[in-house]
């Protein structure tokens, strides 16, 4: 390629360049974390590309609720087992390196981890952002729980948490909405 051919190739991607649309902030990854965060900025006026690696999910890949008549061999074999929502490679990625081997569930989905989560919104107490103080373990935050409060309290109450109060300290109340009934395993475990 002679010069010539290097500068118009150079001005035909700066041309393709500018007239890509702009963003203020890129956020990689729509979970939790991603999700809101890209929310709170775009309601706030920022360009935001939220970049995701996962497709998005459908009902129909969800499977928590299908008994398993009526999955294919019952689903004991492998032709029967739905297929998975990601690729094994995505748990199997992480490097164990002089430290004990810990479980990790990782997705690649649209939502991030909140497609298949337990829906406990809990928030964390006083220490456990100084656990290096309190019990000599992992490191203390940069931040206290104190500070924390406004957060948590503003995302309780976009997503709809509900709940009752129970003034525990290791379990720190919410802005909670009133809570919803309890099942009958539930009530029994109440009840003591
Ligand atoms: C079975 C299960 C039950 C759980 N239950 C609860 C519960 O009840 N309460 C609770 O508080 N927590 C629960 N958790 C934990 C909770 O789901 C996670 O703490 C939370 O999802 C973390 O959010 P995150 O946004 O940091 O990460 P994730 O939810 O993991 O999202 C990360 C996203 O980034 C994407 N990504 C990664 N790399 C790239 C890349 N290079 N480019 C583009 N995209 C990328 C991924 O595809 C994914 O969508 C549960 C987790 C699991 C697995």
């Amino acid at each position: 390629m002679d010069n010539q051919h290097i500068l118009q190739e150079s001005r035909r991607l700066l041309y393709l360049v500018a007239a890509l649309p702009r963003c203020d902030v890129c956020v990689i990854g729509s979970g939790p974390a991603g999700g809101v965060l890209s929310k709170e900025l775009a309601e706030r006026g920022a360009q935001v590309a939220l970049v995701e690696a996962g497709r998005l999910m459908t009902p129909q890949d969800c499977h928590f609720h299908t008994w398993p008549y009526e999955l294919p061999y019952r689903g004991t074999r492998l032709r029967g087992a739905p297929e998975a929502a990601y690729p094994p490679e995505v748990s199997e990625a992480i490097r164990y390196e002089q430290c004990d081997k810990i479980f990790v569930d990782r997705i690649r989905a649209v939502g991030g981890r909140s497609i298949h989560w337990n829906a406990n919104c809990f928030r964390f107490s006083e220490r456990d952002f100084r656990q290096w103080t309190v019990e000599g373990v992992e490191e203390d935050w940069p931040l206290t729980y104190q500070e924390l409060v406004p957060e948590y309290s503003h995302v309780e109450k976009m997503i709809g948490v509900t709940g009752s109060r129970e003034g525990l300290d290791v379990l720190p109340d919410g802005e909670y909405l009133p809570p919803l009934k309890l099942r009958c395993s539930e009530e029994i475990m109440r009840l003591g």
